[in-house]
């Protein structure tokens, strides 16, 4: 230990934003918020022109008010929040992955046949990284109990458990989805824990019968859906390559009002020429009655006629602050926007979220094909390179490892230096196969926007915080999709 008269100081590692006429810092080491004021405010002001010495820094914020005892618990305060550091401090590590984390989401895809043929598709499209070939196209009772068997056998004793239905199109195989719910809430009934469920779905096969059983088990359904018809009917298309507006339309009109139990929202993939978000939401939102909307671009190769350019993807934010803009508005008088990219967000923030993996996939969630082999998570089900496993084996811990390792935020050395990083952690792994070939690569072609984006949900934050804090309290137990 240094003498305090010893030590010299200099600023931590933090993003500054102002919010609510207030101004916070986002304090990077620990993912944590820390508001900044009068005396935070001279600390800061006087190391940042650089490193001071302990007797230096309290004779200069003697000089602006805090001399004596106030400057010491001003300094020490600040020390043990890292907002400043002294040669001993030890910024605060981040978490490696635990050896034995129990499983909490299974994303069981109960088939990899679909009745869309969307353009963009990273299953059956240009970048599949599957290898579905000579696998079942469907999965069978007997894989979808082991797979629930093996939720509840992985997940150890944590009390509520999830399941995710999905595909290609999860209603495909809606028969095996209503054994699944039955078998798998009477296992974890015996067991004494709660499961939840919910799947993705394009939603052309919705018929009155199954929106009744989804209301009646309280499924979550998320819809993937690109809009109006003009914008939606460009890539999201049968094989012969009409449009699928008109079918899916219709069902889910009937969908909204009749699942009473749970909010439906929609999943939008944004394309090039398909990048109008404020519309797109209104259509969704207004006219069709989603309760919430998430904007994702598409994941592609760049070199794709429906990648989105570095111009398209500045217009895609210049949209995103427009509706941000809502968002707080609403906020602000206590109503909840419909935009969840900001809400997903704004839970991260409020949960002090840290991540050392970008995302749950090989952590607490795994993915399941219809052959029963094992993903990292849905977007890898059915293929070899990415296998982890399989049902009947279990999951070969050297590979999840591997996968592990290459993808923590200790092993991205780009990262490092970013202040998105508690919340971005390098990005969609799938993603990072595509663009780069490595599931462990930061995804370094998006991370202007990403670091505006981070920039604008803080400084919703530090307003809703400054002017309407109890709206907040609802994002405690919010959890993203994945
Ligand atoms: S990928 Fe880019 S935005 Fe994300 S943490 Fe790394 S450097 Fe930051
Ligand atoms: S962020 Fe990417 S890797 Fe993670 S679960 Fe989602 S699709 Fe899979």
């Amino acid at each position: 230990m240094i003498a305090t008269e010893t030590r010299k100081y200099r600023l931590g590692e933090f993003h500054r934003f102002e919010g609510g006429g207030r101004q916070f810092l986002y304090l990077v080491p620990a993912g944590a918020i820390f508001e900044v004021d009068e005396g935070a405010s001279a600390v800061i002001d006087e190391l940042s022109g650089g490193e001071a010495w302990h007797e230096d820094l309290m004779a200069r914020l003697g000089e602006r008010g805090f001399a004596g005892r106030d400057g010491e618990e001003l300094v020490g305060e600040m020390l043990l929040s890292h907002a400043i550091m002294t040669g001993e401090t030890a910024a605060a590590p981040v978490e490696g992955a635990p050896a034995n984390f129990p499983l909490q989401s299974l994303v069981m895809n109960l088939t990899n046949q679909c009745n869309l043929s969307c353009t963009y598709c990273y299953e059956f499209g240009e970048d599949k990284v599957a290898t579905p070939e000579g696998k079942p196209k469907f999965m069978d009772i007997e894989t979808a109990k082991a797979s629930v068997d093996f939720l509840l056998k992985e997940s150890q004793d944590r009390k509520s458990i999830h399941i995710t239905f999905f595909g290609g199109e999860t209603l495909m195989n809606f028969p095996l989805l209503k054994e699944v719910v039955a078998y798998a809430s009477d296992r974890a009934a015996a067991d004494g824990r709660f499961i939840d469920f919910s799947l993705t779905t394009n939603a052309t096969l919705l018929t009155p019968a199954i929106i009744q059983f989804l209301s009646d088990n309280s499924i979550g359904v998320t819809v993937s859906m690109d809009g109006p018809p003009e914008m939606h009917d460009k890539l999201r298309v049968f094989a012969n390559g009409r449009g699928s507006y008109d079918i899916i339309a219709p069902r889910v009109k009937a969908l909204i009002p009749g699942h009473r139990t749970r909010p439906i929202t929609a999943r939008v993939t944004l394309t090039a020429g398909n990048t109008d978000v404020v519309r797109t939401y209104r259509h969704l939102k207004d006219e069709l009655g989603f309760a919430e909307i998430g904007f994702a671009p598409v994941t592609t190769s760049p070199d794709r006629l429906y990648a989105i350019n570095e111009k398209g993807m500045d217009g895609v934010l210049e949209q995103f602050h427009v509706l941000a803009d809502e968002y707080l508005a609403y906020a602000l008088r206590g109503e909840l926007h419909g935009f969840s990219n900001v809400s997903d967000t704004i839970a991260e923030l409020y949960q002090g979220v840290n991540k050392s993996h970008p995302c749950g996939a090989a952590l607490g969630l795994l993915g399941v094909g219809p052959s029963g082999d094992i993903a990292p998570c849905h977007r890898f089900v059915d293929s070899d390179t990415h296998s982890l496993g399989n049902i009947a084996t279990g999951v070969d811990r050297d590979k999840q490892n591997d996968f592990l390792t290459r993808g923590h935020i200790g092993a991205k050395y780009d990262c490092h230096s970013c202040f998105a990083r508690p919340l971005c952690a390098g990005g969609c792994h799938h993603e990072a196969f595509v663009r780069y070939g490595d599931t462990g690569h930061p995804n370094l072609h998006y991370c202007d926007w990403i670091r505006d984006w981070t920039d604008t949900c803080l400084r919703i934050f530090g307003t809703i915080s400054a002017q309407n804090p109890e709206f907040l309290e609802q994002f405690a137990e919010r959890k993203g999709l994945s």
